[in-house]
C-alpha cells in the first residue's frame, strides 16, 4: 500500500509541544507522522478519553465523549460535534485496519467540548440516527412472557480441549470463558427488572463438556436461546485472518446416538452424519431455524458498529451444537486468536468486555424486536 510507506512511525511527547489535557492524557502513545501531519490512532483516542461508547459503519466513526456524540469520516476532514460541524484541516485516514485522527486539530476540538447537561444530552442523542447503542440507557420492561424465558450461554472447548491456541499462546477455551462470564454479567444486569428472563451457563470455570453433554445441558434447562461463543482459527491463513461470524444452524435433528465426545465444533457433519449418527428425523423446525439465523444477523450487525475488523457475515452451518440443540441456537466466532494483533486484543480485558456488552446488546434487541422484553 501506497500510504503505508509515506508514514514515519515516531514515539514523542506531545506535552514538549503543547500541552493541553488531552496531550498530556496522550503523551505515553504512540503518535505517527503521515505527510507533514501528525496523527494518532482511534484506539489510542478511546484509550486515553476513556470512551465508553464508540462504533463505525463503514466509512464514518462515532464517539460520545462528555455526553456530545462526535462523528468524522475516513477520508474527509469534516467533524461534527453533535450537529456543528469543525474542520481537522487533514482528512481521518484509514492505513491497514487502523483509522488515525490528525491530533493539532482534534485537541483543539475536544479542549473546546464542555460537559452536555444531562437532559439536552439524552434528548439530542436520542434524535440522532447513530451507532452509539443507546438501549443500555433505556428501561428495559417486564417480560411480555407469563413463563421464564432460558438463555444458555456456552463457552466453547474448556479442560483438556483448549479450542485454538494463538501464537503467543493465548488459548481459545479462556478467551471464550471470560466473554461468556462477561456476558452473563451484562445480561443480568441489563435484564434486572425482568424477572422471568433466566440466563445460564454451560460451565462457569474450565472444565471439560463433550458437544453431546451442553446440547443435554440445553434440553435439560429448556433453554430458548442457546448461545455459543467460540474464537476462530484459520489454518491456512494464520497470521492474517481477520473478521467475526455467526453461525446458525442449516437444518435440526434429533440423534438415537451420541458422537464421540472429541468431535470438534468446526466438523461441518453433513458428510458424514447420516449414518454414524442415526439420524431419527429432521425436526420440523423452520420458524426456530428462522429465529437463530435473526439473533445470528443481529449479532453480526452489532459486532459491526463495534468492532474495527471484517464482517465475515450470518451462515448456516451443521455444527453440532446448532443441529442437534431444538431450540435457537447460534454460534458467534469473536475473532481470530490465530492473528497476532487479534490475540493481542483479545488479552485485553477491555476488548473482551466490548465484545461481551456488544453480544449482550445484540440478544436484548432481538428479544425486543419479538417483544419478549419491552
Ligand atoms: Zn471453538
Amino acid at each position: 500500500m501506497k500510504i503505508v510507506k509515506t508514514i514515519i512511525i515516531l514515539f514523542f511527547f506531545a506535552g514538549l509541544v503543547f500541552s493541553s489535557e488531552f496531550t498530556n492524557q496522550i503523551k505515553n502513545y504512540p503518535a505517527y507522522w503521515i505527510g507533514n501531519q501528525k496523527y494518532i490512532s482511534l484506539q489510542t483516542i478511546i484509550k486515553a478519553l476513556n470512551i465508553q461508547s464508540w462504533g463505525r459503519i463503514e466509512d464514518r466513526i462515532f464517539l460520545e465523549y462528555q455526553g456530545r456524540v462526535l462523528k468524522g469520516s475516513i477520508g474527509s476532514s469534516e467533524f461534527y460535534v453533535d450537529d456543528k460541524m469543525e474542520n481537522l484541516g487533514s482528512s481521518i485516514k484509514q492505513v491497514e485496519k487502523e483509522i488515525f485522527i490528525p491530533v493539532e486539530p482534534f485537541d483543539r476540538i475536544i479542549s473546546s467540548i464542555t460537559p452536555a447537561a444531562v437532559s439536552t444530552s439524552s434528548a439530542q442523542s436520542s434524535k440522532q440516527p447513530s451507532a452509539v447503542d443507546q438501549s443500555s440507557k433505556q428501561v428495559i420492561r417486564e417480560s411480555n412472557l407469563d413463563r421464564d424465558f432460558v438463555i444458555i450461554i456456552d463457552p466453547g472447548h474448556g479442560g483438556k480441549d483448549n479450542g485454538a491456541v494463538g501464537n503467543y499462546g493465548l488459548k481459545e477455551k479462556d478467551v471464550n470463558l471470560d466473554i461468556s462470564l462477561r456476558l452473563k454479567n451484562y445480561l443480568v444486569s441489563q435484564l434486572k427488572k425482568v424477572s422471568n428472563i433466566k440466563v445460564k451457563m454451560t460451565r462457569e470455570n474450565d472444565i471439560f463438556i463433550s458437544l453431546d453433554e451442553r446440547v443435554e445441558i440445553a434440553k435439560k434447562e429448556k433453554a430458548d436461546i442457546f448461545f455459543c461463543v467460540h474464537t476462530n482459527s484459520s489454518k491456512l491463513n494464520r497470521w492474517n485472518a481477520d473478521g467475526f461470524e455467526t453461525y446458525y444452524p442449516s437444518r435440526k435433528s434429533e440423534i438415537s446416538f451420541v458422537p464421540k465426545p472429541d468431535i470438534d465444533e468446526s466438523v461441518e457433519i453433513e458428510t458424514t452424519g447420516e449414518t454414524v449418527f442415526q439420524i431419527v428425523s429432521d425436526l420440523n423446525t423452520t420458524s426456530v431455524i428462522e429465529e437463530s439465523r435473526i439473533l445470528a444477523e443481529t449479532v453480526q450487525e452489532k459486532l459491526a458498529e463495534r468492532l474495527i475488523c471484517p464482517d465475515r457475515g450470518a451462515k448456516a452451518a451443521n455444527f453440532y451444537v446448532l443441529k442437534y440443540s431444538p431450540m435457537i441456537s447460534v454460534l458467534v466466532e469473536v475473532g481470530f486468536i490465530c492473528n497476532p494483533n487479534i490475540e493481542a486484543n483479545l488479552r485485553d480485558p477491555e476488548v473482551r468486555q466490548a465484545i461481551s456488552e456488544t453480544l449482550g446488546k445484540a440478544i436484548i434487541q432481538y428479544l425486543k424486536s419479538r417483544q419478549i422484553i419491552g
